[in-house]
């Protein structure tokens, strides 16, 4: 068979390839994958490299402390991030470049399309782009938690024709193959659902990365949606990246979908999440998915938290009903304010002159909300 015909592809590797001892950085997994990236882009295959390892390869500097207070592991990846991508940048004979993302940026579209942006740049101009989490600067609120989400929000944004999740494991069994002898190997997978779930298990954690096998799913849930052939692939093996450059499935393949999302309306669904809510009256009988069915601050009767113009929201009936998640184009200070007002009439007017008050409605994943 001969190499895959993918114009780009995002690769992503765990620190336990990148430190597998946690003394540093190794390249003694990372040559063969340093070899695989070098080879693809000879085939003219674009790709970027979502790298994990931070945390990991700082931790060795941190001797004394402890280990899970978490202003200690923040600087474990700012120290760590430095050494990960010297490690990296010393395997290529070509530029590379870091780009510290966290979930704030990607939820953010005009953050977003900048993030896309700079990657094409980088692309264009041969560069191999580098992409972790910020995690110094992350809170819960703010961060994706692990990469393997966070590769597949890359791919996403990055256009890719595949993402390859490298593992510990050959792939997705279909029970644990650790306690169970007859465990096999699924090849491919067409459809994502709780069946698969249940396969990859509860949140296991990889030893010294953050993800275990159920965020590898959510993360080939969420590419094959944009149309991305998604793989997850035993990282620790070289015959993985020579089956992969032959044409052939080392691992499991999570089929894309024949229709993929558009590309906003992945965002909106797989990275954005909502900044508030909207509360609206009871009796309320739209749906508020076509234009035509748009909200009027007359039927708002309550804004929780804070947003700008342009964040997502969440738009809920006072009994909980979650209607739809979409773009505000007004503030949450002067949603409130238009709300509050004793007449329609003033909030018509104003309205009328600022235009609807959300757009780009989108009713699918609300139960993440
Ligand atoms: N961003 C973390 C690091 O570089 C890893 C997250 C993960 O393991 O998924 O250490």
């Amino acid at each position: 068979m001969s190499h895959p015909n993918w114009n780009r592809v995002v690769i992503k590797v765990g620190s336990a390839l990148i430190a597998p001892n946690q003394q540093g950085c190794s390249s003694h997994y990372l040559l063969s994958i340093a070899q695989f990236i070098v080879r693809c882009r000879a085939n003219g295959t674009q790709v970027v490299l979502v790298s994990s390892g931070s945390v990991a390869a700082g931790s060795h500097m941190f001797a004394d402390q402890e280990k899970s207070n978490i202003a200690v592991k923040k600087a474990m990846a700012a120290a760590g991030q430095t050494e990960m991508i010297a490690t990296w940048d010393r395997l290529f004979d070509f530029p590379s470049a870091q780009m510290l993302l966290t979930h704030a940026d990607l939820r953010d579209r005009e953050r977003y399309v900048s993030i896309r942006e700079t990657i094409f740049s980088l692309l264009y101009n041969n560069i191999l782009p580098i992409v972790n989490e910020n995690d110094t600067v992350t809170t819960d609120k703010l961060k994706v938690g692990d990469n393997d989400n966070l590769s597949a929000m890359v791919a996403a944004a990055a256009d890719a024709d595949a993402l390859i999740i490298c593992s510990d494991i050959d792939g997705l069994y279909n029970k644990n193959p650790h306690e169970h002898d007859d465990a096999k190997m699924l090849k491919s997978v067409d459809t994502i659902d709780e069946s698969i779930y249940a396969m990859a298990g509860g949140a296991v954690k990889g030893g010294v990365g953050t993800g275990g096998m159920r965020t590898k799913i959510e993360a080939a849930e969420k590419a094959v949606s944009h149309g991305i052939d998604t793989y997850i692939i035993n990282g620790f093996t070289e015959l993985s990246f020579n089956m992969l450059l032959a044409g052939e499935n080392p691992g499991t393949h999570f089929r894309p979908f024949k229709k993929p999302m558009k590309e906003n309306e992945h965002w909106m669904r797989h990275t954005s999440n909502a900044q508030g809510e909207v509360i609206i009256e009871g009796n309320f009988d739209g749906t508020l998915i076509t234009d035509s069915d748009q909200l009027t601050s007359s039927e708002i009767i309550g804004v929780n938290g804070e947003f700008s113009v342009g964040d997502t929201i969440l738009v809920r009936k006072e009994d909980g009903t979650k209607l739809v998640k979409a773009k505000s184009n007004y503030s949450s200070c002067l949603l409130n304010f238009i709300a509050n007002q004793e007449s329609d009439e003033f909030a018509h007017e104003f309205e009328e002159k600022t235009g609807p008050i959300i757009s780009d409605q989108h009713v699918a994943n609300l139960e993440k909300e």
